[in-house]
């Protein structure tokens, strides 16, 4: 399926590129939420959490992995950051392609509890 996050794998669609493998992208949030708003995909088109199988769980690891060295180099890794995955409607996931926002660089407000 065919979204902006294809199109910026695809490179028909700019991005600020932070990272990326053969398996991996991520690139900078163009509405940030927060002083640091890394999206982190993957380039297999995967449409939600939802749809993520056993077979796709090393790339999620992965992703964690990317994660954890970009909160490293973007400075955050100590002061703390949240990795967030919105998946449906409720959640308010508005781009059909599985990602993952890295936001921190400043106090985050409770979303639960
Ligand atoms: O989780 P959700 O689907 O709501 O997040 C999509 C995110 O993709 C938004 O934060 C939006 O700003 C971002 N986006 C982007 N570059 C685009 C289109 C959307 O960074 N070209």
């Amino acid at each position: 399926m065919e979204t902006v996050f294809s199109k910026i794998i695809e490179g028909t669609i700019p991005a600020h590129k932070v990272y990326e493998n053969e398996r991996i992208l991520a690139f900078y949030d163009i509405e940030p939420a927060a002083p640091v708003h890394v999206l982190i995909i993957p380039k297999k088109f995967i449409a939600s959490m939802n749809e993520v199988t056993p077979e796709d769980l090393p790339l999620i690891a992965e992703i964690h992995s990317v994660a954890q060295q970009l909160a490293r180099e973007l400075g955050i890794a100590e002061s703390g950051y949240r990795l967030i995955n919105n998946c449906g409607p409720d959640s308010g996931q508005a781009v059909p392609h599985l990602h993952y926002h890295l936001l921190g660089g400043t106090k985050l407000g409770a979303l639960v509890g």
